[in-house]
């Protein structure tokens, strides 16, 4: 999954707890920002697990173990940077983060193993059915949007800001993920992976580039219940 998982980062839309939108942002990709991190030390992306375009060499960062550990790392991570979201907004970031592995298992080939490294892989694969799948991941994050605008207050360019940023998202989840897998399933052909780390970082890149933007929509924004 890619913009689908920004769907639970809204969870403390009130800032009941004082866990940001943007923090949000962050910790649902936490999984993602390993992957990539491993993806630049050569540990992962090293190839596909399978004959689909989408079927990652995530054996470590995807594990179910694995994505236990980075939550556990996150949410104590986020602890020490904000003290003051307490022990509630710790247990958010760290759920938030594993909600990307439970997202991850409905979309992914069977790519996800139990323990990290191991061999009994996981994935429901909606991947393999372009168009649901394009329409899950749009409707999370444009759902999210909707009602994070219901429940905060702020001047029209925020909202406007808020529906260009679902767009520009909804058009990448189509031409990184929606596509190849159309071209993949009329032609048969593997679109060529990409080598060395230079996808790892663009990933990173563009995750940084969501939460500043959404960062900077916020700093506008005010709970109505507030
Ligand atoms: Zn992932």
């Amino acid at each position: 999954m890619f913009i689908g998982h920004y769907g639970p980062a809204v969870w403390d839309a009130h800032r009941a707890n004082g866990v940001r939108l943007w923090h949000g942002f962050l910790a649902v990709q936490a999984v993602d920002f390993v992957t990539m991190a491993l993806g630049i030390l050569g540990i992962e992306g090293r190839g596909r697990l399978d004959t689909h375009p989408l079927a990652f060499d995530i054996a470590y960062s995807h594990s179910l173990v694995g994505s236990i550990v980075i939550s556990v790392i996150a949410a104590l991570i986020y602890r020490a940077l904000r003290p003051k979201a307490g022990r509630k907004g710790m247990i958010v970031i760290g759920l938030l983060a594993f909600s990307h592995w439970v997202f991850d298992l409905i979309v992914h080939r069977p790519d996800m193993p139990i323990l990290p490294g191991g061999d009994n892989y996981l994935g429901f694969g909606l991947w393999d059915f372009p168009w649901p799948a394009y329409g899950l991941e749009v409707l999370l994050l444009g759902g999210m949007i909707a009602w994070w605008l219901s429940v905060t207050r702020g001047p029209t360019w925020t909202m406007i800001a808020s529906w260009g940023l679902v767009s520009l998202m909804s058009v990448m989840q189509f031409f990184l993920m929606t596509k190849p897998t159309l071209e993949f399933q009329r032609t048969g052909i593997l679109p060529p992976l990409p080598e060395g780390p230079g996808l790892s970082i663009a990933g990173i890149v563009v995750f940084i580039v969501f939460a500043a933007v959404i960062a900077l929509i916020e700093r506008s924004r005010r709970p109505k219940t507030a």
